[in-house]
């Protein structure tokens, strides 16, 4: 997923031509001097999405809004993020893709924090089965969590009892110095690197593709002097307001509910979930964005 030079972005997009693009997808007719079809983005009897070969762009005179160019259209209707889109128009013209340098760099920070908190869910979640987190099992049936649950929605453990610790595994690794400091997982104190989720249960959130990118943490009940709950701060990968937690899970089901269920927390969504309520997301704070709200449009407007 590297950047792309902004050359490459202009010449697809000269080259592009959304008919073709559009026509690759759904079916077209002629009739005047643009091209017809039934919105793909709303449903309705009468064709009233337009497509543009002189404006190079498509309306929905039917009254959901859809308006764009071939790169939107195939985000909206492809469900890709604007890089993505730009790929498979690459791919579709024969175009070459020259990557930005600078942009490269950065890219690779996110790789290395994609990396590290995948790395760190997987640990968390194999703490959690060791037979000294016992407590930490208990807690999550005490709220009523079943493994099934656990098991979908990597629920883990950060337990100081258990070895080997996430410092070394992670060390092991080699990852920069900026990747392990902006991953944000320990904290420098004059005894040396704490984990900053300690003794906690672990939520791992994730993105809709589903790839780590940060976590909750929960004090059990018996360690009130713990903050009860806290999150990842934002970072390269993960920018709280505009991201959902489940949602890579519930997607689907949200698709097939036409509807969402706006829900505060990972206990909201966890429990929802394993009673048979799927369409279900959690907000994570205490009011929905607009990022967030265009983010969940994607899936349903219910
Ligand atoms: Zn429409």
């Amino acid at each position: 997923m590297a950047r792309i030079s902004e050359q490459t972005i202009q010449q697809i997009i000269d080259t592009s031509d959304i008919v073709e693009v559009i026509s690759s997808r759904i079916e077209l007719k002629k009739r005047g001097i643009n091209f017809w079809a039934l919105c793909p983005f709303h449903s309705e009897k009468t064709p009233s999405f337009s497509v543009s070969p002189t404006k190079q762009i498509y309306t929905c005179f039917g009254g959901c809004g859809a308006k764009g160019g071939a790169i939107n259209f195939l985000m909206e209707y492809d469900k890709l993020n604007f890089y993505d889109a730009i790929t498979k128009l690459a791919q579709m013209y024969s175009i070459e893709i020259e990557i930005d340098e600078q942009a490269k760099q950065k890219q690779n920070v996110k790789s290395q924090l994609l990396e590290i908190y995948s790395i760190a869910s997987i640990y968390y979640h194999t703490q959690l089965a060791d037979i000294k987190s016992e407590e930490y099992l208990n807690y999550l049936k005490s709220r009523n969590i079943n493994d099934e649950m656990i098991s979908i929605f990597n629920i883990g453990c950060s337990n100081k009892n258990t070895s080997p610790k996430l410092l070394d595994v992670l060390r092991e690794k080699k990852f920069s110095a900026e990747a392990m400091k902006k991953a944000g997982l320990f904290i420098n104190t004059k005894n040396g690197y704490v984990e900053t989720f300690n003794s906690r249960v672990i939520f791992p959130i994730k993105n809709p593709n589903g790839e780590v990118i940060a976590f909750a943490g929960r004090v059990l009940e018996k360690n009130p002097k713990l903050r009860k709950f806290i999150n990842s701060y934002d970072s390269p990968i993960y920018y709280k307001s505009k991201n959902f937690y489940g949602l890579d899970i519930t997607k689907d089901y949200i698709q097939k509910e036409k509807s969402v269920f706006l829900v505060e927390g990972q206990w909201d969504v966890v429990r929802l979930y394993q009673n048979n309520i799927k369409n279900v997301v959690g907000i994570g704070g205490t009011s929905l964005t607009d990022l967030q709200a265009s983010l969940i449009k994607l899936y349903t407007s219910n």
